[in-house]
């Protein structure tokens, strides 16, 4: 049997996803650091610890660490709290925020703006690990890799707070954001569950249906040989290619701005409308198989290979973006 210097790294990953080594030697030591996804799949296993859920103690502490990982990276990230009235009451929540200013003058005037984002909180159920530390992790590898080049666009990302209460923190965010900034927003990039479903998928918004930025993902993603798609359709309440709205790409979505919104999940199965995300064990979705251990026992190795393909198509997008 030959092993490929790719198939080495898919086998010591899977040695540290199985428990082979512990999971503290891996982040004192990162194997193969470069490997695609493996920075990513770091970060899932850092936050499979607790559920974040929204208004918590908890969710608190996942903000703060997602903000220490940021500035390990050398961004500037602030915390962006917010409130709202859910029963009645007033509840507490929190965004990341992290804004990098383009490293080079842009031909064009004003600066144009790419957002990408991904909630952290998660319910009760589980860990929260494909919904949505995965999403978290792929934003954060992104964001360690393009750091180094030259960009001449404005670069935000967002860790959402309070995405399982009603989209709160992406709505609080649109909600600041001014008519300019709005305006030079070319992108919105999200990232939501991206480790569990049986197939890889890129949404553009149902809203207001601009589908450029989907399309140079799936242009990156068939470079690269990558099996991300578009949904199909299959349901009529869905238009293929497009997000129904859920999850927090659909309020960037109805603020006018372009968006593509990564998931994984199975958009030809039950209702055909992306709710069940594996044909042989139905949902994990908001239930306690949401964590990495089962995960990985019931898809082994998905994860990993999930983290990898799009982590790669996002950065992709980002660095060869020429506004
Ligand atoms: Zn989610």
């Amino acid at each position: 049997m030959r092993l490929g210097r790719k198939a080495l790294a898919l086998l010591i990953v899977t040695a540290v996803a199985i428990g082979l080594m512990a999971p503290a030697a891996m982040a004192a030591k990162p194997l193969l650091p470069n490997e695609m996804g493996v920075r990513a799949y770091y970060y899932v296993q850092e936050l499979n610890v607790e559920s974040r859920v929204a208004e918590t103690a908890a969710e608190v502490r996942g903000a703060e660490k997602v903000k220490g990982w940021f500035e390990e990276l050398g961004y500037e990230a602030e915390i962006q709290p917010f409130s709202y009235v859910r029963g009645e009451q007033t509840r507490n929540s929190q965004n990341v925020v992290v804004f990098s200013p383009a490293s080079k003058k842009p031909k064009t005037s004003p600066t144009p703006m790419v957002i990408v984002g991904a909630h952290y909180d998660s319910v009760a159920a589980g860990m929260g690990a494909d919904d949505n530390a995965s999403g978290v992790g792929a934003m954060l590898e992104i964001a360690e890799r393009i750091r180094p080049f030259t960009r001449q666009y404005d670069l935000v990302f967002i860790a959402f707070g309070a995405e399982e209460r009603g989209l709160r923190g992406a709505n609080y965010y649109v909600s600041q954001m001014s008519e300019e900034d709005i305006e030079r927003t070319i992108a919105m990039v999200n990232f939501d569950s991206l480790i569990t479903g049986d197939k890889l998928y890129v949404h553009a918004g149902q809203a207001n249906r601009i589908t450029w930025v989907r399309d140079e993902m799936l242009k990156y993603a068939e470079r690269h040989k990558l099996p991300i798609e578009i949904q199909p359709g299959l349901n009529p309440d869905y238009p293929a290619g497009f997000s129904p709205g859920f999850s927090d790409v659909a309020v960037f979505d109805r603020a006018g701005i372009p968006v593509a919104g990564f998931e994984a999940t199975n958009w030809e199965i039950d209702d055909m409308d992306g709710y069940t995300q594996t044909e042989e064990f139905g949902s994990f979705w908001h239930t306690s198989r949401d964590n990495l251990a089962t995960i990985e026992e019931m898809v082994p190795g998905r994860p990993m290979v999930r983290l990898a393909a799009f982590t790669k198509v996002g950065f992709e997008f980002l660095r060869h973006l020429k506004p």
